[in-house]
């Protein structure tokens, strides 16, 4: 099965509107999809709708910030009622803080002589409550101020850089409760792009399995190799179900395309395979 259950539109910080996000991974082979906005599941009846008329299968996706151990933690929710209400108000209060966080932003990259950034990057924005740091790197890349949007994350934005805000975003438990609360799965995106001590991330994979989330990012487009086996290893050893998606932003800023990565290991149980009752058939 290709499945492609990670990436994002124009809803969030992807570059493609969700019609052009659904053709792209039919394009690449994909069956099973999921548009997964941060924070946001306003794509969402578009993404299905796009999904049902190229005949792929279509599970609704939302990529949660959440705040644990100091760290900024993704998670994934898969197969949930995209119309729940206390998921779409908890999305609503994660997503509140956005503007403010992107003011003070522009405020310290002033600070360094970088100008004018909140009104550029919302040049970026196709949804005006989801202004995130990928619209201001791209407009440093457009200012001449970097040359790509990886080094712009390597110079600026990041901790202990101009432009860095911390951020308190939802916290683990409400996250994990949101999406299963809505008959979804939540799935603990791309873990090893995380900093966290050996201890740290048992601690994560600990308490995400005691709130109740039973899954986790295997193979994805920020995973080295080697990291697909470590997080299959860790996988069997918290009896956590297994996914799969490239995390496609954009057509030439994206290193992974839709629908292009290795499959999971055959000793993982997909995560698919317990959502088949939520999958929306074309
Ligand atoms: P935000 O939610 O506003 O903090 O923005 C986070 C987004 O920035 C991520 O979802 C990625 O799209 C992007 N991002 C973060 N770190 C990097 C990086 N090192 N290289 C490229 N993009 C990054
Ligand atoms: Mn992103
Ligand atoms: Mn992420
Ligand atoms: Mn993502």
């Amino acid at each position: 099965m290709n499945a492609d259950l990670h990436c994002h539109s124009n809803v969030s910080d992807g570059t493609l509107s969700p019609e052009a996000v659904a053709q792209r991974a039919h394009a690449n082979g994909v069956q099973l999809w999921a548009l997964t906005d941060h924070d946001e599941v306003g794509g969402q009846h578009r993404a299905h709708a796009a999904a049902k008329g190229l005949g792929m299968g279509y599970l609704p996706g939302a990529e949660i910030s959440v705040t644990f151990a100091n760290e900024t933690v993704h998670i994934v929710g898969l197969g949930f009622d995209p119309d729940d209400p206390v998921l779409c108000e908890g999305l609503a209060q994660t997503r509140g803080g956005r503007e403010r966080r992107a003011r003070d932003m522009a405020d310290d990259l002033a600070r360094v002589g970088i100008e004018h950034a909140f009104e550029g990057a919302l040049k970026y924005v196709g949804n005006p409550d989801l202004i995130s740091r990928t619209h201001f790197a791209r407009y440093l890349v457009e200012i001449g101020v970097c040359s790509d949007p990886h080094e712009v994350f390597r110079r600026y934005l990041t901790e202990g850089k101009p432009g860095y805000v911390e951020h308190r975003w939802a916290k683990l438990a409400d996250a994990v409760r949101w999406i299963t609360g809505a008959g979804g799965v939540a799935v603990i995106a791309h873990p090893g792009r995380y900093d966290f001590t050996p201890n740290e991330e048992f601690a994560l994979f600990t308490e995400f399995k005691a709130h109740g989330g039973t899954g986790v990012e295997v193979v994805t487009g920020s995973h080295t190799v080697a990291e697909y086996q470590k997080y299959a290893d860790m996988a069997i050893e918290f009896d956590l179900l297994a996914s799969r998606g490239s995390d496609f932003h954009d057509p030439t800023e994206s290193h992974t395309d839709l629908g292009t990565l290795p499959d999971l290991p055959g000793r993982l149980t997909p995560v698919w395979e317990a959502l088949s009752h939520r999958i929306l058939q074309p």
